[in-house]
Order: structure tokens, then sequence, then C-alpha cells
């Protein structure tokens, strides 16, 4: 059925606790993803049987899981908590993929764990619905992430406000160690297991490391560059992560934890969506500055490590600064470089990143919608024509755009790209489809309500795959939404 080959729980105890997922009353699978069962080298028709609802949802350990919770530490919101861990989700075991490629399989909800503090162990049913969707497309985007392989709905009640249904995601990732976990066991004291867990994510995410000559100081480097991308990636698309404490930051360089998350429909820097982020610590343009500061709580638990000899700690501290500066400058790179591809720029010039940041501002005095406004720019041509019209429609006075946009296409001369080729190339970063937060707001309420109508997270799914294709949805799914339809806050 499956083939569980399992390292994490080879590693030293303090790391993780055993648990076995807590049964639930009556589970049903509610969808499985077929396209990533088949990736992992699963039967999808074995697994959407009655058999794989009862694995997935926590109420058969198949052979050879050996089920753990994994420890973990964390900055949230700035304030370091000693012991987080995993408090509801449970680390079924590992496979390796058709690709040759170790997978975590997690069932996030399944009971409680010795992490679970005061919780209840569980997920009601709405975060899981927006955690599979939101997942599925950031892997249609082409953004590292984990992803669902299947939501599975328990027949329990819980209890967050009132009561909801419950349900079990079981979630795939490269890998589920975070900056929380090194710093679980460096808050400890305990060195032997920072370089053990050091040594098994390079083994296991960053093997090209164990041939340097400082192999920790290449492993920050290859996570603070995993990072950079990463993020990069998030701003290019309008993605606000929301809760970026350092639990949720994955050493794999996967998005993770889509918890109060969201994508932006009008362009504003400070935008914000979470219920729990007063200050805006999360908010979108925070994002690259949130990824130094975690970067700097990971480069203190490694410190010890980074040292060439280990009575050497300032020479340590004076390096790690450097690998986060060449974070800081990696990041704005790659920021800066996605922009100038969505604007359609090649042939990199002086005065470039200034005009991508001059139309952000722009949109951003505009309230212009982000996705929006960089694929309908994707259809103009290299002369003003009617087909500059619903671009300027997004702006509450065309003017403003107008004069960007003269100078955009004198730019645009310099080029020598046919604009057939630009366009197109264009349309490969600049997608057509996000999942915005009103569709994935109503996909929630339809899945959780009286008759658990999935038909819109069906419909919603099939869109999100294929973000960068205008075939693969109505233009209902690229209208922003109506005032009343705005979704302002969003809670995990
Ligand atoms: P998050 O905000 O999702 O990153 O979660 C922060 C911490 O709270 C993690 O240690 C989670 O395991 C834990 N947690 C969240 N929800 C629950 C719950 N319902 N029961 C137990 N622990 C939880
Ligand atoms: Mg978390
Ligand atoms: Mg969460």
């Amino acid at each position: 059925m499956i083939r569980f080959d399992n390292t994490y729980v080879r590693l030293p105890a303090v790391l993780h606790a055993p648990v076995t997922p807590t049964p639930v009353r009556a589970p049903r699978l509610i969808r499985l993803n077929h396209e990533l069962a088949t990736e992992l080298g699963l039967d999808a028709d074995e697994w959407a049987s009655s058999a794989g609802a009862a694995v997935l949802g926590g109420n058969r350990l198949p052979p050879g899981a050996e089920p753990l919770a994994m420890a973990y530490a964390g900055h949230q919101f700035g304030q370091f908590v000693p012991s987080l861990g995993d408090g509801r989700a449970v680390l079924l075991g590992e496979l390796v993929d058709v690709a040759g490629q170790r997978r975590d399989l997690h069932l996030k909800g399944a009971g409680r764990t010795p992490f679970s503090r005061g919780g209840d162990g569980r997920a009601a049913l709405g975060p899981v619905v927006r955690e599979y969707v939101l997942g599925e497309a950031m892997a249609g985007l082409g953004i590292p992430t984990t992803r669902a392989l299947a939501m599975v709905a328990t027949g329990e009640a819980v209890y967050r406000d009132r009561p909801e249904p419950g349900a079990v995601l079981a979630r795939v990732a490269a890998g589920h160690v975070r900056v929380g976990t090194f710093q679980y066991v460096a808050n400890l004291g305990d060195l032997d297991a920072v370089r053990a867990l050091a040594d098994y994510v390079i083994d296991r995410h960053y093997p090209d490391c164990a041939a340097a000559g400082q192999r920790y100081r290449a492993l920050f480097e290859a996570v603070a560059q995993a990072q950079a991308a990463l993020i990069a990636r998030w701003m290019l698309v309008g993605f606000i992560h929301g809760v970026m404490n350092t639990d949720n930051m994955a050493i794999s360089g996967e998005t993770i934890d889509y918890g109060p998350c969201a994508f932006m429909d009008r362009y504003h820097p400070a935008t914000k969506f979470s219920s729990i982020d007063h200050g805006g610590r999360y908010a979108y343009d925070r994002q690259p500055g949130i990824g130094y500061w975690n970067l700097a709580q990971l480069a203190n638990c490694l410190l010890p490590l980074l040292a060439d000899d280990e009575a050497d700690g300032e020479a340590a501290r004076q390096w790690a600064l450097g690998a986060l500066d060449r974070y800081g400058e990696a990041v704005d790179a790659a920021y800066v470089d996605g922009l100038c591809a969505k604007i359609g720029l090649q042939r990199p010039r002086a005065g470039d990143r200034e005009l991508a940041l001059d139309l952000l501002a722009r949109m951003a005095e505009q309230g212009a919608d982000f996705t929006n406004t960089f694929r309908l720019l994707s259809d103009l041509s290299a002369e003003a024509s009617e087909r500059d019209a619903p671009l300027r429609a997004l702006f509450d006075q065309p003017a403003v755009l107008d004069d960007w946009v003269g100078r955009w296409r004198r730019r645009l001369a310099q080029e020598e790209r046919p604009d057939a080729a630009r366009q197109a190339a264009m349309r490969l970063v600049n997608p057509a489809f996000i999942p915005r937060n009103h569709l994935v707001q109503r996909v929630i309420e339809a899945a959780t309500g009286e008759t658990m109508d999935l038909g819109p997270l069906d419909a919603l799914l099939r869109v999100v795959a294929r973000p960068y294709d205008e075939d693969a949805g109505s233009a209902e799914y690229r209208r922003p939404p109506r005032p009343e339809e705005e979704v302002q806050r969003t809670f995990c």
C-alpha cells in the first residue's frame, strides 16, 4: 500500500515524541489529490477506498508507519516560545516519490500530542479547505510549497467560536524541519542535537553542502538563498503569508502553514489580512525583512557550528552577518529581476528598477488590482491602441498610468524583442488567476455548509491548477471583488 522509509525517527529522541493519531468517529475521504498521489507512487484508486480514508483520517496505522510529533520552538510575533511542536499534527512517515525525492506524509488535525498544550489537537474543515486550495494554487504557480494529499471529514465537531465540522488534512512536504526546530535544541543547549539536525537537513535537502569545506556555513547559505528565492516569489504574485513565525519557516524552502494567508487584490505594500497581526509585522512588504529576522535566529542557533574552531565565536558572527547581507541582496535582486520580467524587460538597463517600482507606486496610489494590472499589461503592444483600454480601466485616473506606459514603451523599444514573444513571456510570469480571497471564502462557506458542497472547491481547483492559462477559467475568476465581496480579514 505504502512503502515508508523513515529517517526522522532515528534522530536524537529530544527532537520528536512517538504519538499515534487519535481515531475519529466517521472518517470520510472528501478529496484525494490524484496528481500528487501519482507523484508519490501511490495507487489513487486504492487510496480513494474506505481503507484509504481510515489511514488518512488517522484511524488505521499503515504498516511501516512510525508516527511521531516533531518538537520545535519558535518566535511567535517576535516572542520566543521554547516549546511549541506538532500540537495537532503527526508525521506518519516518509516515502520516496517516483522522482526519488523523499517526502513527509503528515496528518494535520490528528489528535492531541505531547505538544498540544491547551489545544484539542484537531482541525476544522474550513481552514483545512483553505490550506488545500492555497497549496494547490501555489504549486500551480510553480512556487515551492507543501501540498495536500487528501482531506478527510471526521464526523466530529470541533469547537472554535462555535461548533464546526472537523477534518484531517494529509499534507506532503519535502520536509517539515523549521527554523524553530533548530531553536528548540539550541535553546536546550544540546549542541549534539543541533549538529545531528544540521547533518540531517544537509543530507536530505542540501546534499551539495556535504562536500563544502565548512559544511554548516554552506548549509546556512543555502537555506538563506532558498528563503530569498521563495519570499521573492511570494512578493511577485502578491502573496501574504500572514504568520511568518520562525516555526512556520521551513528549512526546505517550501511555503508552509497556510493560516491567515491571502493573495492581495488591490495593490498596497502595507496590505495585511491576518486578524491577529495587529501591528502589521507580517504585512506584504515586511516579508523580506522578516525573512532576514528569522534567518538571524537560525544563525544564532548554528553559531557554534559556523566557527572555524569553536573558540572563535566572533569570526562566526561576522561571517553570519555577511551571509545575512547576501540574503538581503538576493531577495532584493530576485524581486527586482522578477518585477522586470513582469513588465516584459529582458535585457537589464540602468533605470529598470526605478521604472518597475514606479508602476507599483502608481498602482498603490490608484488601488489597482495587482494580478490584473500585470496580466493586462502583458496584452499591450509596442504602440498605443484600443488594446490599452482594459488596463486603463483598472486605474481611477488612467492618466496616472498613461504617463508610465509612455515611458515603458520607450524602454521597450530598446529590447529588440517582437511584441508577440514579449507578450508570451510576460504571460508566463503574470498569472491570470490567483485564489482570490472572496473566492476562497465562498469555497469554504459551501464546503462547511449544511450540504458540504464541494462543487465550488473543485471548480476553483481546476482554475488555479493552470494559473497562467487564460482558458483555465471564466472571467468571473479574474474579476476582483466588488466592495461588498471584499474579505478584509482572514483567520487561522
Ligand atoms: P500555527 O499558528 O499554526 O503555526 O501553530 C502554532 C502552534 O500551535 C503549533 O505548535 C501548533 O501545533 C499549535 N496548535 C495550533 N492549533 C492547535 C490545536 N487545535 N491543538 C493543539 N495545538 C495546536
Ligand atoms: Mg505552524
Ligand atoms: Mg497553522
